[in-house]
């Protein structure tokens, strides 16, 4: 294939990828498929010669679209969204045709020019001070990783980077048990120790308060263990959950501690002035990471990890080798510094069309909207008999169940195998519960109410016969 077919076949992909989307609501969620059935579709070993693309476009039609789960669906409740605006897209088909690497401002001025402004863009969005900057990570587990790097060097005086941590004390860290997986896996793969994350309690609102952290960072000082960062929630991923992140950040400013905060799913909402009481505090905070790729529109891969002090990340992170200095631009900023890997994508493009296509207000309607069709779902759900709201909603994620786990989990099959909606589980107190979370970017208000209705006809084929077997 030359670069005269790429001309061709890339805008029959456009086409395709219209027609994809149109087709959405018509199609299941989830892929109605068992483990093996896409590997089994193709040949064991790879081809010796070259094929027509004719050949390998018609096997992606007839092996792919219906192998995957279609996570624009507009139906798609489950997890936390992964949404890609038209316009995100749009942006990544010219990164694509660009396909940079942005590992230093010299191998793209753009890319990271524009890095730099699209972070400053979404600090002013989300209502946080001058003095944050920031990088866009792949994830926002190594925008966390990133993070607990940092504040372990800190700690250490960054003699870890040299040394390694064999001599070093064990450093503690404290989160609440509604943080994400990704603060454990930091802390594992920073070699911190699992055994060396507090898991602080929580009150009744599944939030860690300060008092709370205050009295587990005393408890380790007096068993002479030194204490090293704080990592905050702000919109826990099974049911919302946020800390109180001004108390949090007082008592960590207090004992000298850095604190990262993760609004990996809730950030987004920040750009509503309505809903930044839920992060109060969060200006006080040293990093903070938030996805757009989750809420915002500009799709995966995008996360934003905002800095006070990128000095001391750089320090933690920061290798430059001869083969990576810039001669005479002592004032540029290489990016790779400041994040794990050294290889980067250009994220920032769809940024800046996402921004500019729909502008803060017409983001804004969208999570708004999300948010006011997440109670209206809650409340149509709570009036179906057997339906207990467990979690209330948060932003537009909620938790609801039946009496019994084992009717929980039958009721969430059959709406996963209807395929109408797709909806995910988590555990509240050890009780499994269907989660719902509203924020599909092309989702409209009868797309939520026909989840009232699959939930409520879902739960009628219950009550009358016993689960299909597929
Ligand atoms: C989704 C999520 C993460 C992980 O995000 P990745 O970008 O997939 O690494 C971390 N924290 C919270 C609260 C999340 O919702």
């Amino acid at each position: 294939m030359d670069h005269e077919a790429l001309r061709i076949w890339s805008k029959r992909a456009a086409d395709w990828a219209a027609d994809y989307h149109a087709s959405l609501r018509d199609r299941p969620v989830r892929a109605p498929l068992d483990p093996g059935a896409v590997a089994r579709k193709l040949p064991p070993s790879p081809p010796e010669t070259a094929e027509p693309m004719e050949r390998i476009w018609a096997d992606f039609q007839a092996i792919v679209p219906d192998g995957m789960t279609h996570w624009q669906h507009p139906r798609f409740f489950a997890y936390f969204p992964a949404n890609a605006a038209p316009a995100s897209m749009l942006a990544e088909q010219l990164v694509n045709a660009m396909a940079c690497n942005a590992l230093i401002w010299q191998t793209s001025p753009a890319a990271t020019e524009i890095e730099q402004v699209m972070v400053d863009w979404l600090r002013q969005a989300l209502g946080l001070p001058e003095g944050f900057v920031g990088t866009i990570h792949d994830s926002a587990t190594n925008a966390t990783l990133s993070a607990v790097l940092t504040m372990r060097e800190r700690a250490l005086g960054w003699r870890g980077l040299d040394e390694g941590l064999s001599g070093a004390p064990a450093l503690r860290f404290y989160a609440s048990a509604e943080t994400h997986s990704s603060v454990d896996k930091a802390i594992r793969v920073a070699g911190i120790g699992q055994r060396n994350l507090v898991k602080v309690p929580t009150d009744a609102t599944r939030a860690m308060t300060g008092a709370a952290l205050a009295a587990a960072i005393a408890a380790d000082r007096a068993a002479g263990l030194v204490p090293a960062g704080v990592i905050l929630c702000a919109g826990g991923t099974s049911v919302g959950a946020f800390d109180r992140i001004a108390d949090c950040v007082a008592v960590a400013q207090a004992e000298g501690l850095p604190t990262h905060v993760d609004a990996a799913w809730a950030g987004s909402a920040m750009i509503c002035p309505e809903f930044r009481p839920l992060w109060a505090g969060v200006e006080g905070a040293d990093s903070i990471v938030f996805n757009p790729h989750k809420w915002l529109g500009a799709q995966f891969d995008c996360s934003v990890q905002f800095l006070k002090d990128p000095g001391a990340q750089v320090r933690t992170l920061g290798l430059r080798p001869t083969y990576l200095e810039t001669a005479g631009r002592e004032e540029i900023v290489n990016f790779n510094e400041w994040t794990v890997p050294l290889g980067r994508r250009f994220r920032a493009l769809k940024l800046w069309f996402v921004l500019r296509a729909y502008g803060l207000d017409g983001l804004r309607q969208r999570i708004r909207d999300h948010v006011r069709w997440a109670v209206a779902a809650r409340d149509r759900l709570a009036a179906l008999p057997g339906v207990e709201i467990v979690t209330e909603p948060r932003l537009s994620l909620f938790s609801f169940a039946l009496e019994t786990d084992a009717a929980t989990e039958a009721l969430l099959q059959r709406i996963n195998d209807d395929g109408r909606v797709y909806l995910t589980q988590s555990r509240v107190d050890g009780r499994f519960v269907i989660r719902v979370q509203v924020g599909s970017f092309d989702c409209r208000e009868e797309d939520v109410m026909l989840l009232s209705k699959t939930v409520q006809e879902m739960l009628a084929s219950c009550s009358s016969g016993p689960l299909p077997s597929r």
